[in-house]
């Protein structure tokens, strides 16, 4: 875990690392850029926090699996307990927003997929989830209304609203407390919009949410 911490508000927070709980296909025009059903429920994944590094720092991705490609999204960092709960408990228990990459080797995801097997590996490896700093929410914050924008060498290739997700925030973590109890320190990743695509060594990639955060990171030199 390469010394990462959760950073609340630009200062190193107590809360422990726990696992991520991503959701796949949460914007149409990705499910669709994929070839992949637009779900009827919301597809659900777990990333353990072995794959948690700072998304300012280059990133290690591995080299001789295929294809890793970007998907930047935003990030909730959870602060309560939340089990079988409702959309007001759930927004009572947001620390705050940031954003990551839910890193995906999707060669492997796709032969995963065709023979019907978990897609843990291509999903959850070591570093497979780089995050930003979250800042707190306030009243004026709108989860609904965050843009956000990844831009790969200056060329702009992620640029999606949180208003066009298909399972908004509150409604997706009272799902995914359903059957994954929410333990302070874990973070849920909210789906991302259209636009992914591979990563390479020396890739320089800008990423913005809103007005609140923008990160700029490189794929490191050990990649390819
Ligand atoms: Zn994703």
């Amino acid at each position: 875990m390469q010394n990462y911490q959760h950073v609340v508000d630009g200062r190193t927070s107590d809360l422990p690392l726990g696992k991520v709980v991503c959701v796949g296909r949460n914007y149409a025009a990705h499910a669709k850029e994929l070839n992949n059903p637009v779900p009827t429920e919301p597809v659900l994944f777990i990333k353990p926090n072995t794959s948690l590094v700072n998304l300012e720092e280059p990133l290690d991705i591995p080299s001789h699996l295929g294809e890793c490609h970007f998907e930047a999204e935003m990030s909730i960092l959870i602060g309560q307990t939340l089990s079988n709960c409702t959309q007001e408990q759930a927004s009572d228990a947001i620390v705050g927003i940031g954003l990551a990459l839910d890193l995906t080797l999707r060669e492997l995801q796709q032969e995963l997929k065709e023979k019907g097997l978990p897609w843990e590996k291509a999903k959850s490896f070591d570093g497979a989830c780089p995050v930003s700093g979250f800042v707190p929410i306030t009243q004026g914050t709108n989860l609904q209304d965050q843009q956000i924008i990844l831009l790969q060498n200056q060329q702009l290739k992620q640029n999606g609203n949180t208003e066009d997700m298909i399972t908004p925030v509150l409604a997706l973590l009272s799902y995914i407390s359903r059957f994954f109890t929410l333990l302070p320190g874990d973070i849920v990743l909210t789906g991302t919009p259209a636009g992914v695509g591979p990563l390479k060594p020396g890739d320089q990639l800008s990423l913005s949410l809103s007005d609140s955060i923008h990160c700029i990171t490189e794929v490191g030199p050990s990649a390819g």
